[in-house]
């Protein structure tokens, strides 16, 4: 039967994971759903079974997103995870889908630290302003070395980086992380390392005085980029209690100023849970996002402006279209503005065209759920269209709008 889905936006967020081949996408991605496969959804939490299903079926075949949009849960936070490709060939594609998402992790080798394609998908999300946090993923790698990331991602790519955790341990001693806002170590030993959760524990003796140093530094850090940080920073020096933190990452985040940086190991399941609290705490929600500025269907230069909220007439992008064997054509639709319910008719503006909205899923990455109506910020399949390509829109036909106006290809800038 279909249900309807959340409808605080609140608690969405809509990201992609971006990176250069081989440095981790897909198993960072894998062991986010593995992760959020454990506690699925709301009130429905699965214990013990799901989690041996979930390992053996990892086993088995690996849980691969084939998904171009894959819904999963996280601690009461609904997260929809944008398929981002790799590789640059696919320029148009990396755009369009910087478009429909609010916010990206980049994941980093921790020996290679940033290579060109990462460059140019970071420039890439530069130009949308797209909120970012980079993960330095195999830390367990023979000569992998964190600090040189860190110092990588400040020369290659121009960023502030906010270095919110510090590797304890190298290579194959690396054993977790030493959590520099609550001033912890999360660890991940033994049978842990197995996907469970981690142990927290003091800051390791011989790490104090380094995790003191870089605490300073995220302190100092983030008052020159948030005010009321820098205000109480001045008078009474580190008093920030971990909301407080939290809180001004956050919007030092959001408004682009500041990149937050985790680390770990994937494929070791060390350092997930972790990268998705921060997902959850720094990353924007669809209404964090300003409203999204199309054009009047008949005059481009006059703008027509849409925000995320159901009160709004209905506006969307439609940024994939997939082939699934069962289904026949997905039309992934990012829906900005308003509300659509199955079998409603829109208007695509690019065409003219009527369609009628057939059946609409959230994708999961073990299956998909039919739901009755979606609203703004969400990001959906639907099914039944017949005259829409990616990147057009569908909108009320009583209030059409016109999203997209980029212009393509994108100029990939090399960097020196
Ligand atoms: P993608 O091309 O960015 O999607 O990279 P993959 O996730 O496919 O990973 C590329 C290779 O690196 C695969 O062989 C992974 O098993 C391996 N890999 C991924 N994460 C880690 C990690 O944390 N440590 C180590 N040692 N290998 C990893």
């Amino acid at each position: 039967m279909a249900v309807d889905i959340t409808t605080d936006l609140n608690v969405v967020r809509n990201i992609g994971i971006m990176a250069h081949i081989d440095a981790g996408k897909t198993t960072t991605t894998e062991r986010i759903l593995f992760y959020t496969g454990i506690s699925y959804k709301i009130g429905e939490v699965h214990e013990g079974a799901a989690t041996m299903d979930w390992m053996e079926q990892e086993q088995e075949r690996g849980i691969t997103i084939t998904s171009a949009a894959t819904t999963c849960w996280w601690k009461d936070h609904q997260i929809n995870i944008i398929d981002t490709p790799g590789h640059v060939d696919f320029t148009v594609e990396v755009e369009r889908s910087l478009r429909v998402l609010d916010g990206a992790v980049a994941v980093f080798d921790g020996v290679a630290g940033v290579e060109p394609q990462s460059q140019t998908v970071w420039r890439q999300a530069n130009k949308y302003a797209v909120p970012r946090m980079c993960f330095v993923n195999k830390l367990d790698r023979t000569g992998a070395d964190f600090y040189m990331v860190v110092d990588s991602i400040v020369d290659k790519l121009h960023a502030t980086p906010l270095v919110l955790q510090l590797p304890i341990g190298a290579e194959s001693d690396f054993l977790g992380v030493v959590d520099l806002i609550g001033m912890r170590a999360l660890t991940w030993r033994g049978e842990t390392a197995q996907g469970e959760d981690y142990v927290v524990e003091e800051i390791p003796a011989d790490m104090a005085d380094k995790a003191a140093e870089w605490r300073e530094k995220l302190v100092e850090t983030l008052a020159e980029a948030d005010d009321d940080i820098m205000e109480v920073y001045l008078e009474e020096g580190d008093v920030f209690d971990v909301p407080t933190l939290k809180a001004a990452i956050r919007r030092a985040t959001l408004a682009d100023k500041l990149n937050p940086i985790l680390t770990g190991t994937a494929f070791k399941n060390k350092g997930v849970q972790p990268l998705l609290d921060a997902i959850v705490d720094f990353l924007p929600s669809p209404i964090d996002v300003e409203s999204i500025v199309g054009h009047d269907v008949k005059d481009e230069e006059v703008e027509v402006a849409r925000k995320p909220s159901e009160e709004e007439p209905f506006s969307g992008l439609v940024f994939k279209i997939a082939s699934d064997p069962h289904l026949g054509k997905l039309f992934y639709l990012r829906v900005y503005s308003g509300k659509v319910a199955a079998g409603a008719t829109v208007v695509n503006p690019i065409n003219g065209r009527k369609e009628r909205i057939g059946k609409i899923y959230q994708m999961h990455a073990n299956k998909r759920e039919e739901i009755a109506s979606v609203g703004a910020g969400q990001i959906v399949a639907v099914m039944g269209l017949k005259d829409t390509k990616t990147g057009h829109t569908l909108c009320d036909p009583t209030n059409p709008v016109v999203l997209e106006s980029m212009t393509f290809p994108a100029p990939v800038i090399e960097v020196a």
